[in-house]
């Protein structure tokens, strides 16, 4: 049987981590055939990169801070003289990364200016100006998967000190939205999938211990966050559009948490 994603192209954003849902992603997007782009904002891609490619898949590692929008140009334009086309993008940058100057979120009364500009720039610029690079392409040959990794956080529920990166990854739906109505006809999909709380490795303890408390009673795994990512990049959903997929072990859907 041939592989799902055979002769299609994916972009992978914020891919660096070796145990964040990027390069779980990548690795599956790879497994169903596609060749992969890996963007991260250190040279740390590359090791991503070499790995996947180890393991059979035609990938390559591209570094840019996605919050400048013509370091975004740069690297859409660079994936492209590298593959030939964007066909499936992954809209996975967010949070934080390695060496960022200054520190996003804080309880909403002390909240300054600067950190909630913070994380609309990480979360909702970097998904919007990489989108708005891709997929025009896709638009252009007819077919086309974009996916948003949004969060629980800001489009189901929210946590303290969340108010930035909340509304970020709720805007990301927004656009996700938009963009959907605005490009179904050309055979491109827009999508997101939301996370509960996920194992990756930057995992805090407290975030361990409230994924004890989920109806599945523990944590998520990135595998099972890029698994949902992947059926949203293939042909076999091709229609669904415009809407959220929560990957969460059911944790917004409870009433009575911890007892
Ligand atoms: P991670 O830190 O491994 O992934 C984030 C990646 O984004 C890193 O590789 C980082 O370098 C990259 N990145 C951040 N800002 C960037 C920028 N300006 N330009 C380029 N790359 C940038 O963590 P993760 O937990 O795997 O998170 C992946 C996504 O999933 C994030 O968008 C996060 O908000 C979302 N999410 C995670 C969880 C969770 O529990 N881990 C839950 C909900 C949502």
């Amino acid at each position: 049987m041939e592989a799902e994603l055979a002769e299609k192209v994916a972009l992978v954003t914020g891919a660096g981590s070796p145990t964040g849902i990027g390069f779980a992603t990548a690795k599956i997007l790879g497994r169903e055939g596609a060749a992969v782009a890996l963007c991260s904002t250190t040279e740390r891609i590359h090791e991503r990169a070499a790995e996947l490619h180890s393991a059979g898949t035609r990938a390559a590692g591209f570094v840019a801070d996605l919050t400048d929008r013509g370091q975004v140009r740069e690297m859409v334009d660079a994936v492209i003289e590298a593959f030939g086309r964007i066909d499936v993008l992954v809209n996975n940058a967010g949070m934080v990364h390695v060496g960022m100057d200054g520190q996003p979120g804080g309880p909403f009364l002390e909240l300054s200016d600067a950190a909630w500009d913070l994380d609309l720039r990480l979360n909702l610029d970097t998904a919007y100006a990489v989108t708005r690079a891709a997929v025009p392409g896709m638009v252009h040959r007819g077919w086309g998967r974009v996916v948003m990794v949004s969060s629980v956080t800001g489009s189901i529920a929210t946590d303290l000190g969340s108010a930035g990166y909340a509304a970020a990854k709720a805007g990301m739906d927004g656009l996700m939205r938009t963009v959907a109505l605005e490009v179904g006809h050309a055979g491109v999909t827009v999508n997101s999938v939301a996370p509960g709380w996920i194992a990756t490795g930057s995992q805090l303890p407290e975030e361990a211990a409230a994924g004890v408390h989920t109806p599945i009673g523990r944590s998520g795994t990135p595998d099972e966050v890029a698994e949902v990512i992947a059926f949203l990049a293939s042909e076999r959903a091709s229609y669904v559009t415009g809407t959220l997929i929560v990957v969460d072990g059911g944790n917004t859907i409870q009433e009575t948490k911890g007892t």
